[in-house]
């Protein structure tokens, strides 16, 4: 039963089959429940099996974590419910303890109902599979010659059809009538060996290697990457030795890689190769289905036989390759988040593909990131993990800082292009208004035209329209206690800070430059695709957002668009960096630098600077004219001068600064705490019930002197609120920027703690009081443990 899957603890002794099992149903509950093993089902409930078991009025699937020869400790035997039966066969239907252990791993780091976290090791458990079952005669039961014997009426007329259809008839045909009779009589010629049923295999989805690019597509946008035509990237020369150093080891082992998608491309397929030639296995997440699919094609491309798994796929083709993960027949299985859980042993390299991006984040409860179930399942097989991005992000750096990963910067300086600063306040009475174009930029899109080059425009458009900034100089009216935008309500005209809740009038005029001129972000960036076709009428210009391209086939019609050279201006969002273009503009312009830094979110400045560079490096090397202009009202800020230096020292050594000072992650944990509803008032109150209950806690463990952090207080600037002194400062509660979303209102708490353990377990027992005094009315309470999307 347990064949090719590994126990790090056996089960229970097997002298005596065990009478109780734990089982956790994949619902929002955070413990399991306990059920009596029936006489007959006596020897075969494992762990790892999944059981039906009754729950309530329903009959629910659910999954076997303990076992035990007598009753365990607090559980009642009176009234015990027993397990049905076994769960019929899914990809998933018994899992190993390491997956049990990880499910239950993600439950603690991220407060979440085990419930929940177990269907993300066992997606599949409780999917009834509506395929129908079709039966076909064997070699046997087709054999003509003679009618076996002992056969009933009815056994005899349903072998006679399935004989005249050698490929089978489903259930449903065959059964119709009276289908329990022919049912039994299907059985019993199954039991004699004359009938399979035999269910469709769906084959899982491979990525294929694409036929090498033909002559004179070089330029295309979204080429095909084979790694092989690309050259070992200079910088990058040392990484196959570190990497089959590293891998030697076989010991857990972490990387970050720090250098242009190319490069890393490269990298990833050194490691694999290496990897796989130690007879490991490898798995690749990143956070987006376009991204997967090519870095499945150009692992393909390098002689591998990747897997992809991503939500694109049917369940059926999902469930297909979880099965063949669990086979062992794939070495590489490429994914998006969920790809992380992948059934998938003898791991020897699990690389993390654009570490910094929030979609590897999860926003739905069991709210996990993908790059830290990553981290511990490379830790758990001892393998090696590899962390890769353009653009690290803050909490990567400061595990390097800490020594817990060893850096590779791969960057090479001579393929970067020029970077032009413009200060738009210079230029603010020739930019005409709204538009956001100024002369110089004007100029350089010109100058690519009359080369006959691309001009690309990257339009950040992440801007937040709830907030105001100051049109002369770029300033934003800040919370003086978090430093986020406040939220401007145009209603009651006051902004708010969603962080610590403190509200206040509009102010009237610009703390930084006294400018009257306070007005609502985001009108500029709309109107620079008119004012662009109506500056250069003859231009072939082309939009990259969310608007068109919606579906891939748009994204492909696109590239070729591009690849034939009928575009000459590109004007696009964050879109832009997500299909691996290519080709490299002779001029990208960013007209807004400023847009992204409005999100009223402690990571909006690194957000920026991340976009910065994403479109500095779809321009090509200056060497070859490649040229970036960036449209600033904030020349002074950290991100800009970074990039415009081609230093990423001057950001992060700022930002830091700045995280240190406010005590934002990594420096400290946060988790957030989000209470919604119908109705706004039971909200509010529910919100604030919690929060009073967080700082009794708080006020509490600082009184015993015991659990209340391991560092000094937080500064003075970020208590005050309810008086917390100790490591743990609660912030709120106060409505969420977007306080009503699908019809519920939301409110939230920020828990901010030198340490996470200490922040999350006074979350976890303020949770647990109000679980137990509260009805719940509608009322839902969630925890957000390092959210990454504050806004
Ligand atoms: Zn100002
Ligand atoms: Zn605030």
């Amino acid at each position: 039963m347990f064949d090719h899957r590994s126990f790090a603890t056996p089960p229970v002794a097997p002298a005596l089959p065990p009478r109780y099992a734990d089982v956790v149903l994949p619902r929002r509950l955070h413990r399991p429940f306990t059920y009596l093993i029936p006489s007959s089902l006596k020897g075969q409930v494992a762990i790892g099996q999944s059981v039906i078991v009754p729950f309530g009025s329903q009959d629910l699937h659910g999954l076997v974590t303990a076992v035990y020869d007598r009753l365990p400790l607090g559980a009642p035997e009176q009234g015990l419910k027993a397990v049905r039966c076994l769960a019929p066969a899914s990809p998933d239907h018994l899992l190993t303890s390491s997956q049990i252990d990880l499910s239950r791993w993600v439950a603690d780091r991220y407060a979440a109902p085990w419930g929940q976290c177990i269907k993300l090791v066992a997606p599949f458990v409780d999917q009834v599979d509506r395929r129908p079952s079709r039966y076909r005669p064997t070699a046997q039961g087709t054999d003509n010659s003679s009618l076996p014997e002992g056969l009933g009426e009815v056994e005899t007329q349903v072998l006679s059809r399935l004989r005249r259809r050698p490929k089978g008839i489903t259930e449903g045909t065959l059964a119709q009538g009276d289908k329990s009779r022919v049912m039994r009589a299907v059985q019993i010629l199954i039991r004699r060996g004359l009938v399979v049923r035999c269910d469709d295999a769906v084959v899982p989805r491979a990525a294929r290697a694409k036929k090498p690019p033909s002559p004179g597509a070089e330029q295309a946008v979204f080429a095909r990457l084979t790694v092989d035509d690309l050259p070992p990237p200079l910088d990058a020369a040392a990484w196959p030795d570190t990497v089959g150093r590293a891998l030697l080891q076989d010991a857990y082992g972490s990387f970050l890689i720090q250098g242009a998608r190319a490069t890393r491309l490269w990298c990833l397929v050194q490691a694999a190769r290496a990897a796989i030639r130690r007879g490991r296995r490898v798995l690749v997440v990143t956070g987006d289905v376009e991204n997967a699919g090519r870095l499945a094609e150009a692992l393909a491309a390098a002689g591998e036989r990747p897997l992809l798994l991503h939500s694109g796929l049917s369940a059926r083709e999902r469930a297909a390759v979880w099965q063949s993960a669990q086979d062992s027949s794939a070495t590489i299985l490429v994914g998006t988040r969920m790809a992380v859980f992948a059934p998938i042993d003898r791991l020897g390299l699990v690389w993390v593909e654009g570490e910094d991006d929030a979609s590897l984040k999860e926003e739905q409860s069991p709210r996990y990131h993908a790059r830290e179930v990553a981290r511990r399942r490379a830790f758990c097989n001892r393998a090696l993990l590899v962390l890769a991005s353009s653009h690290p992000s803050l909490e990567s750096w400061s595990a390097v800082q800490h020594g817990e990963m060893t850096a590779c910067v791969y960057r090479d300086p001579s393929g970067f292009p020029r970077v032009q600063v413009i200060d738009l306040r210079e230029y603010s009475r020739e930019t005409p208004a709204g538009t956001l174009l100024s002369p110089p930029l004007y100029e350089g899109i010109q100058e690519a035209l009359r080369q006959n080059a691309l001009a690309i425009l990257y339009l950040n458009r992440k801007g937040f329209a709830s907030v105001l900034h100051c049109g002369d100089c770029g300033a934003m009216p800040q919370c003086d206690a978090c430093s986020v935008a406040l939220t401007f309500f145009r209603r009651s005209n006051h902004v708010r800070c969603h962080y610590c809740g403190r509200t206040k009038p509009v102010p009237d005029h610009c703390t930084r430059c006294q400018s009257l001129k306070l007005e609502p972000v985001g009108s500029g960036t709309e109107r620079i695709e008119e004012a662009v076709r109506r500056k250069f009428p003859l231009a072939r210009v082309g939009r990259v957002d969310g608007e068109t391209i919606r579906r891939p086939a748009d994204a492909r019609a696109f590239s070729r668009l591009l690849a034939a050279g009928e575009l000459d201006i590109v004007i696009g969002t964050q879109m832009l960096f997500r299909f691996g273009l290519q080709a490299r503009a002779a001029f990208v312009g960013v007209p807004d630098a400023d847009a992204g830094l409005h999100v009223p979110d402690f990571r909006s400045a690194e957000r920026m600077y991340h976009g910065l560079m994403d479109a500095v490096e779809l321009a090509l090397p200056a060497h070859a004219g490649g040229a970036v202009m960036i449209q600033t009202r904030l020349t002074d800020h950290h991100a800009i001068m970074a990039v415009a230096a081609g230093d990423d020292s001057v950001f992060l050594q700022q930002e830091q600064a700045f995280r240190q000072m406010l005590q934002y992650p990594p420096l400290t944990s946060l988790v957030r705490l989000d209470v919604s509803g119908t109705l706004e008032p039971v909200v509010a109150q529910a919100a604030g019930r919690w929060a009073a209950l967080l700082r009794a806690e708080v006020v509490s463990a600082g009184n015993r002197g015991t659990n209340a952090g391991d560092g000094s207080p937080l500064p003075q600037r970020s208590t005050g609120f309810g008086g917390e002194t100790s490591s743990i400062v609660i912030l709120g509660p106060s409505p969420a920027p977007h306080a009503m979303a699908r019809g519920r209102y939301c409110w939230q708490i920020l828990v901010k703690s030198l340490s996470l353990e200490v922040g999350k377990e006074i979350v976890v027992r303020t949770r647990e009081v109000l679980d137990r005094e509260s009805r719940r009315g509608g009322l839902r309470f969630d925890i957000d443990v390092d959210p990454v999307a504050m806004a």
